[in-house]
């Protein structure tokens, strides 16, 4: 495969650091990914060479801000491929995202009885504010379960939409099972009947190409954060036709057309939905990390990352008392697993201190863990940076921990 890794590596500097001396692997990446040359010299570039707040002054710093923060709109909206670009709307990220559909689809749409079907393998990000506005509104939230192998039973969708159904949320990737889930499919179904689908797609946007036109998803969420760009931004694309009939999430500046104590109006979208001084500095570095994406090519990442997952997943199976979680035959390059009598936890502090980066725990995915019967798992997840060589050390680093646990 034509992949400058190296190349790759030499836009990343932590990946030269060393954390207890050892040469840091990094293999926390759903969690939040590491930051490329380009986007920490956009941050600098923008505050030393022009700075302003946006949409609103009329100095040239202020312009050449607003110019360039609403060129990254557009690059999201090519990015994804979005119909129009008042369909992206940037907010704090996926979290932020989910409740402001939440919040505003809800409050719109929503009436004591309806239901919103929420798959079991989601991050609480897109459970809770499910269940927040369902309670506001006396509605209420249906589990659409997985199976053992961690693939969602949309078979039994059918039964579970009914006339009451207002919503279905769903991640595109789980970040606990690496389930890169059907949702062109999940879509296809839901429009039979009228519903709107809501995806979550923090854990698939930086590994595979995502096209929203193509997937017809009616809402799509991400963060920048885990996409190489800075942490205190995120995407939500909605279609035009919800948002338009969406109430705002928040009042304050930017939002409004005009105000006045008896009577305010609220601008078009998307402004209506980013009421405040956004994060000027981050949303212009994002468009850093969507750049490296695209010029590396979300093909080119996911048949490296493919080939990560697929060379780990055989090592792991090598060791004894092995238990690996999620084996669905569409899979990104993540990776949850337990070794009999060793504790995540005990396992993830151990291996640090070996230069490895990994994460422990349920990652924010409660009833994945219920589903299982587990209280936790070690979790590896790859980026657009990992090697071959890495995951050797990786195995090499877990062989001694297990043999120090006898
Ligand atoms: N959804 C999924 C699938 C995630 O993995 C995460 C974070 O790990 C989130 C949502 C929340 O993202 P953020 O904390 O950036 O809002």
């Amino acid at each position: 495969m034509n992949y400058d890794i190296h190349k790759i590596r030499s836009y990343f500097p932590v990946l030269k650091q060393k954390v207890y001396n050892k040469p840091v692997i990094y293999f926390d990446n759903a969690a939040s990914a590491q930051k490329p040359v380009q986007v920490l010299m956009q941050q600098e570039r923008l505050h030393n060479d022009f700075y302003g707040n946006i949409h609103r002054a009329s100095h040239y710093m202020a312009d050449k801000a607003t110019e360039e923060f609403e060129g990254v709109r557009d690059k999201v909206q090519q990015f994804i491929h979005a119909e129009n670009r008042e369909e992206i709307i940037f907010t704090k990220g996926t979290t932020e995202s989910v409740n402001l559909v939440a919040t505003s689809f809800g409050e719109q749409f929503l009436s004591p009885g309806s239901e919103i079907i929420v798959s079991e393998m989601e991050h609480h990000s897109n459970i809770v504010p499910w269940q927040i506005i369902a309670l506001n509104k006396g509605a209420k939230v249906v589990k659409l379960p997985f199976s053992d192998s961690g693939e969602l039973q949309t078979g039994l969708l059918p039964e579970l939409i009914n006339s009451k159904t207002k919503l279905i949320a769903v991640a595109h990737v789980s970040n606990v099972l690496g389930t890169i889930n059907p949702v062109a499919q999940i879509i296809e179904t839901a429009h039979q009947r009228d519903i709107p689908v809501f995806v979550d797609g923090a854990q698939a946007i930086q590994h595979i190409p995502v096209d929203v036109q193509a997937l017809d998803a009616d809402f799509y969420a991400f963060s920048a954060h885990k996409m190489y760009g800075p942490n205190g931004v995120g995407v939500l694309y909605g279609k035009k036709k919800w948002l338009e009939q969406m109430p705002p999430y928040q009042g304050g500046g930017e939002m409004i057309s005009e105000v006045s104590f008896e009577k305010t109006t609220f601008s078009e979208i998307p402004f209506k939905f980013e009421a405040g001084t956004p994060n000027i500095t981050g949303v212009i570095a994002f468009g850093a990390a969507i750049d490296l994406l695209q010029e590396t090519g979300l093909e080119n990442i996911a048949g490296w990352e493919q080939e990560l997952l697929t060379y780990a997943t055989r090592k792991l199976k090598e060791i004894p008392g092995m238990q690996i979680y999620g084996e669905a035959p569409h899979k990104s390059g993540v990776i949850s697993f337990n070794i009999e009598g060793i504790h995540a936890f005990d396992l993830g502090t151990m291996i640090d201190k070996m230069g490895v980066a990994l994460r422990t725990g349920h990652h924010c995915a409660d009833p994945v863990m219920q589903r299982y019967n587990i209280q936790g798992t070690v979790r590896i997840s790859f980026g657009m940076y990992n090697t071959i060589e890495e995951i050797d050390l990786f195995i090499k680093a877990l062989n001694k921990v297990r043999l120090m646990f006898g």
